[in-house]
Parts: C-alpha cells; structure tokens; sequence
C-alpha cells in the first residue's frame, strides 16, 4: 500500500467498497490547465477545470472500476484505485490465465464505450438548449453561458475516444493494449521469456515516438506517459535478465501454476503412499492455489 498512500490523499471508498485515492500531481495539472487558460477568459477557466476535475476523475473512475469489476469476475480481489493524471492506477490482484487476464485489461477501455453514449447524449441536450436544434458536435465553441455545456460534452467525448484508442491501440505495457498483447502471446502459447522480448521490442520503440510527439507539442503530459512506459519497461527487463520473470506481475500466473502442479503431485503421491500403506486417503491438503496466493498482476493502467 506504500505506492498507493504516497504523495494521495483518500477519498472514501467507491459504490463496490474499493478504497480511491487521488494523487496529488491531479491537483497540480488541474491549476497548471486552469491557471493556463486565464488569458483566454474565465470561460475557458472554467470549462477546462470542470473537463479536466470533475469530468476527468469520474472518467479515470470508471475505466479503472472496469479492471476491478472484472478482476474480481474472475476470481480476484481489488484492492484499492489511484486516481493521477496519467490515467489512474487499479491494485487488483488474480490467479486467472493469460485469457482472463486479457478480459480484465480489455474491460477498463470498454467503459468508455457507454460513456461516449452519454456524452453523445449531452450533446444532443445541450446543443438544444443552446441553439435550439439538437445535434451532436466535437468542435468546442466559445464556453459562455449556454455554451459551456456545448463545450464540455464535446471535450468529454474527444477525451473518451481518445482514452478508449489509446489504450486499446497503442500496444505499450503498461498500457492496456501492451498487457492484452503479452496476454494473447501467452494464450497463444508462447514461452515467457519471449513474450516478454517481443513486449519489451514493441513497448520501448512506442515509448521513444510517445516521448519525441510530446517534446515537439510540448505536452508535459505524454512525456510523464512514456517516462512510464519506460520505467515500466525496465523492470520487466531487469526481471528478464536476472531469470526471475515469474516475480514479474505480468508472468507471475506461471509461478502460481507451476505451485499449483507440485501440490497436487505431492498430494498425489500422498494418496500413493497411503493407499500403499494401507491408510485411508483422506485428510490430506485440496489441491488449489496456495493460501493467499494472489498473484501481483497489478496495478492495471
Ligand atoms: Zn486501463
């Protein structure tokens, strides 16, 4: 929980009893945009610390939600969501295979489908309040007066497409993409090790574009995002090198599994050595995962 607690403050627990955090750098990109936008008026103040406050912390919200929900569908636990500029945090933990992990990567971004709905909705609103015929638009006009809702429905869903293709799309773990990647080689029945040079070879060419995009448009934001990527990307290395990549949260199923098939054969051979003796064969250990052996396949992005 040390990550978790660092430098955030709590914010009570969500609607299914997981603790939520936010982080303070949150805060800080929130008066940064604000306190940027003063010279365009304070309509434009206000729409980007309503879009990026409110509307963004519900977003990241619900996207990470989507990772605990279906974490826990398969049998795992959620312990705790870290809301931060760079998309949030999910600690969940799981047992499950490669392709239930891959359904608990995929169910964050799909929040963002019924979230497009409703914003298409608001927009359809809010363009009838404000003009008097209902349309849907992504341009963002003027936020005065009745217009701020116009603006505010377009930002939210050019942020929803691009949260939903970001991470769908751009395979870089710990993006989602990057861990639905290493799951489908893994599925695929690929050896570790190499889904995670094949990982490294995609995430750490992607994170080098992330990072010259974001120095050339200037956006704090991307470079902090492939700074992530790399970090990411250096502990997975630094667990491939020392051949300790079942310490990795991304491959640490197989330490479990490969748990799982020494117990049962000990519980195996038991049964042999009891029914050779004479004894009856009850009473040994269930074969199962080892008591609380939740695997670390965590956090989510
Ligand atoms: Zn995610």
């Amino acid at each position: 929980m040390a990550f978790q607690n660092k430098w955030s403050l709590p914010l009570g627990s969500c609607l299914f009893g997981i603790p939520v955090r936010l982080h303070f750098t949150f805060l800080v990109l929130l008066a940064i945009q604000s306190l940027t936008a003063i010279p365009a008026g304070k309509w434009w103040v206000l729409l980007w610390f309503l879009a990026l406050g409110p509307v963004l912390l519900a977003t990241i919200l619900i996207h990470e939600l989507g990772h605990c929900l279906a974490a826990r569908s398969v049998g795992g636990t959620a312990e705790s969501i870290l809301l931060w500029p760079l998309g949030g945090l999910a600690f969940i933990h799981h047992n499950a295979s490669p392709k239930a992990d891959m359904w608990v990567a995929v169910a964050g971004p799909l929040t963002h489908i019924p979230m497009i709905g409703i914003w298409l909705a608001a927009s359809l609103a809010t363009t009838k309040a404000a003009y008097g015929r209902a349309f849907v638009t992504m341009s963002v006009p003027y936020p005065e007066g009745a217009q701020l809702g116009v603006a505010l429905s377009s930002v939210a869903i050019i942020m929803n497409i691009s949260l939903l293709l970001f991470n769908l799309l751009v395979p870089a773990y710990p993006l989602d993409g990057g861990r639905i990647l290493v799951d489908a080689l893994l599925a695929c029945g690929v050896a570790p090790p190499t889904a995670a040079k094949v990982t490294l070879g995609v995430a750490v060419p992607l994170a080098v574009g992330i990072l010259i995009y974001g120095a050339v448009q200037v956006q704090v934001t991307t470079i902090l995002i492939s700074a992530f990527i790399f970090w990411a990307c250096w502990q997975l290395f630094d667990c491939l090198r020392k051949g300790v990549l079942d310490q990795h949260p991304l491959f640490s199923f197989t330490a479990s599994q490969q748990q799982q098939q020494q117990q049962q054969q000990q519980q195996q051979q038991q049964q042999w050595a009891a029914a050779e003796a004479g004894q009856p064969a009850g009473g040994y250990p269930a074969a199962g995962y080892p008591a609380g052996g939740g695997t670390g396949r965590a956090p989510a992005f």
